[in-house]
């Protein structure tokens, strides 16, 4: 089956019982048990819920793994990740990953003596010379935000193997429309599920996927245990975003891909960051490992006051953090999305005072390239 039609037959579409074409949602939180020594598939909706189930079911078949989980956020679902670690596990991670999982890495897992490197991970001999004897796992995201950075998700896993470690792969930027992970040897994919797979702004979700049976049990086992589920009503409504992932994604990486050309000639525009540019360091790997470049670029002014006067003066992305919907999002990552890493980490990384990152919507691409040329033009 083709991915489109994945996302409509992922078999649990249809309401056994009634035939139902949309998933019903069971607003329940127990199940009537039909004997005392045959308890029925499900007990209480923190353990299962027949909506989030389907929901579930729906990423796994997505990402190729044999099982998925849904959480109530995508720091949800990346906590619960970490839980599977212990006092004394180390984890290389990706150098500018996700301003939220760098602080519940840094701020909240390390009170529990679970230590994080933070190295490039575009390089993989620092991948190599950061892994130490008590490394257990490589945390990874490509392309990573805001810098757009490729990472090589077949050279990482090979580096994981040898040594034993789990690959966890955050997948919310690509989606598994665009890069299937799990089918390029990682064991974890993650997602903040609010982004392009919920893709209108209207809930906050995560999801995880898992390559093994064991995984799945012990991913399982945390889910339950820390019980930070997805609700039933935001289970069906994530469903029916995803249902349209591939249509959105197709117009937004069209749009995104003129944006990033319009913008990469713009006299004010020193940089931009969009791995569908030929220029783009990790534009043939990107190419190799993923489908389509996606629809989030980033790129940085001639000075701050410039990247302050864009985010003043644009009329239709809304200047908000979060990305993946179907209005155009523009951010500014320093005050946004990667404002829990302090300032000098930050400037090293390369994420400067004059960055922008734009989320490509579904808005008509010639209405966004003026709107972006009138809040570009000098007062
Ligand atoms: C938004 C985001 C998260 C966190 O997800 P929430 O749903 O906001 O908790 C994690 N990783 C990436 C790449 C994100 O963009």
């Amino acid at each position: 089956m083709q991915f489109s039609t994945k996302l409509l037959h992922p078999g649990c579409e249809t309401d056994q019982v009634t035939g139902a074409v949309s998933v019903p949602i069971y607003q329940v939180s127990t199940f009537k048990q039909p004997s005392v020594d045959h308890p029925g598939e499900y007990d209480y909706a923190r353990s299962g819920n027949p909506t989030r189930r389907a929901l579930e079911e729906t990423i796994a078949q997505l990402e190729g793994g044999v099982k998925g989980f849904a959480f109530a956020s995508g720091m949800a679902a990346i906590s619960s990740v970490f839980c599977l670690f212990n006092t004394g596990d180390h984890l290389v991670v990706c150098q500018d990953v996700y301003g939220g999982t760098y602080r519940v890495l840094t701020r909240l897992f390390n009170r529990f003596g679970i230590q994080a490197t933070f190295v490039d991970t575009t390089d993989l001999d620092k991948i190599r010379r950061a892994i130490r004897d008590n490394t257990r796992a490589l945390y990874l995201e490509t392309p990573s935000n805001p810098l757009m950075k490729i990472t090589d998700l077949a050279g990482a896993v090979g580096l994981a193997r040898e040594r034993g470690l789990l690959t966890i792969v955050d997948n919310t930027f690509m989606t598994p429309y665009l890069q299937r992970p799990l089918e390029l040897g990682a064991d974890i994919v993650v997602h903040s599920a609010t982004k392009f797979l919920g893709g209108h702004s209207d809930l906050v979700a995560g999801l995880v996927a898992v390559k093994e049976e064991r995984l799945a049990r012990e991913v399982g086992f945390v889910q339950n245990s820390l019980g930070a589920v997805l609700g039933p009503q935001d289970s069906w409504l994530l469903m029916r975003g995803m249902k349209t992932l591939q249509v959105r994604l197709d117009r937004e990486q069209e749009t995104a891909g003129k944006i990033a050309e319009w913008l990469a000639g713009r006299p004010e525009v020193t940089r931009v960051y969009y791995p569908g540019l030929i220029d783009h360091p990790g534009y043939g790997l990107h190419r190799r490992q993923a489908k389509g470049p996606g629809a989030v670029l980033s790129f940085e002014l001639s000075t701050p006051e410039l990247a302050w006067q864009v985010m003043e003066r644009v009329q239709l992305p809304a200047l908000a953090v979060s990305l993946g919907a179907v209005e155009s999002i523009l951010s500014y990552p320093v005050t946004m999305s990667h404002a829990a890493i302090p300032p000098a980490e930050r400037h090293a990384l390369g994420i400067t005072d004059s960055l922008l990152r734009l989320s490509v919507g579904l808005e008509d691409a010639d209405d966004l390239v003026a709107d972006l040329a009138q809040a570009l033009e000098a007062l």
